[in-house]
């Protein structure tokens, strides 16, 4: 998709927020500079999922339920490889193989993730029925 300067037509919820991570946009409620919303807050909650259905990034699945008006389309295992995870720390995107390997923490700037995101990686990413390998 394009990357204009102002795609917000689409968004006319009053609650629905897009900010602009490193050179990404993430779109939520009450995101904050480093992709916090208003569900996930914590100092290591600092990271933004790119969803497959419609490609942007969203702090959590409860943000893409509040802005997008689909369901939900998790990462397929064939994009894996693909930067789908954005560090709000820094504004790097990270692929979901780099991301589910990284340790909690992120591999460029080394802000601590919370892990407690790696726990519910099945909402965002297809991993329910793979081997894991990477
Ligand atoms: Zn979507
Ligand atoms: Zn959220
Ligand atoms: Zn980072």
């Amino acid at each position: 998709m394009t990357d204009g300067p102002d795609e917000m037509g689409g968004l006319d919820r009053d609650a629905t927020d897009c900010r602009r991570v490193g050179e990404h946009r993430v779109y939520g409620v009450d995101v904050d500079d480093e992709t916090r919303c208003a569900h996930y807050d914590t100092d290591r909650d600092v990271v933004a999922i790119r969803f497959a259905c419609c490609d942007r990034y969203h702090p959590c699945h409860a943000c893409h339920d509040a802005v997008a008006d689909h369901a939900p389309e998790r990462v397929p295992r064939a994009a894996f490889a693909d930067p789908a995870v954005l560090c709000g720390a820094c504004g790097t995107a990270l692929s979901v193989a780099t991301y589910l390997d990284a340790d909690d923490a992120c591999p460029a700037c080394e802000h601590a993730f919370n892990p407690g995101c790696a726990k519910h990686a099945d909402l965002y990413f297809d991993v329910s029925s793979v081997e894991f390998d990477v």
